[in-house]
């Protein structure tokens, strides 16, 4: 007979996440068992009510609870440029800089994104800012968004070097990923 499974299964479950190891797993699955019944409820509700209301905005794929997000819907963001990201997750790091006030892309499928659907989105766009982490598939990326879209004459920019390669954008300190997109280079 198999005992605890209900909290085998929460440790399990725990131990699914992203950045979650056996050991944090385990202290997390114990925490919501003994520490009485409200944290885990909680829990257990946000998880369910952000899991149904939450989707992507149909402009530019970010996180959003209406059709469209709240930056393509503010008339005071800067619709001349757009920055493209690798994760809805970047959008929220590079908000928090507070200093870019132009409008976002996020390819949430790196391998197949839709070329026409992002065509969709660059109406009254003049520059496009590609702020992926650096990595030779980002660059590869970077060129090939480029050639597909040349007959639009657009500026096409890249943040800074500054950036290391190989980690995500939320892993960069705050004022260097400031930096990076201050300085934005030519592509
Ligand atoms: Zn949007």
């Amino acid at each position: 007979m198999n005992k605890l499974t209900p909290f085998k299964n929460l440790v399990e479950a725990f131990g699914a996440l992203p950045g979650i190891g056996d050991k944090s797993a385990l202290k997390l699955a114990y925490y919501i068992v003994t520490s009485g019944s409200y944290d885990g409820i909680k829990l257990s509700h946000a998880i369910e009510s952000a899991i149904e209301a939450i989707s992507r905005c149909s402009i530019c794929n970010n996180l959003s609870e209406d059709e469209l997000c709240h930056i393509c819907s503010d008339e005071f963001r800067d619709k001349n440029k757009i920055c493209l990201v690798e994760s809805a997750k970047d959008v929220i790091t590079i908000e928090k800089l507070g200093q870019y006030d132009g409008l976002y892309y996020v390819l949430s499928d790196i391998d197949s994104f839709d070329l026409v659907h992002l065509r969709g989105a660059l109406a009254s766009i003049k520059e496009i800012i590609f702020a992926f982490a650096p990595s030779i598939a980002s660059d590869t990326m970077m060129l090939y968004i480029e050639s597909q879209l040349e007959d639009l004459n657009l500026k096409f920019t890249k943040i800074a070097q500054g950036v290391p390669t190989g980690i995500s954008l939320d892993s960069v300190d705050t004022l260097s990923l400031a930096r990076a997109i201050e300085d934005r280079v030519n592509i």
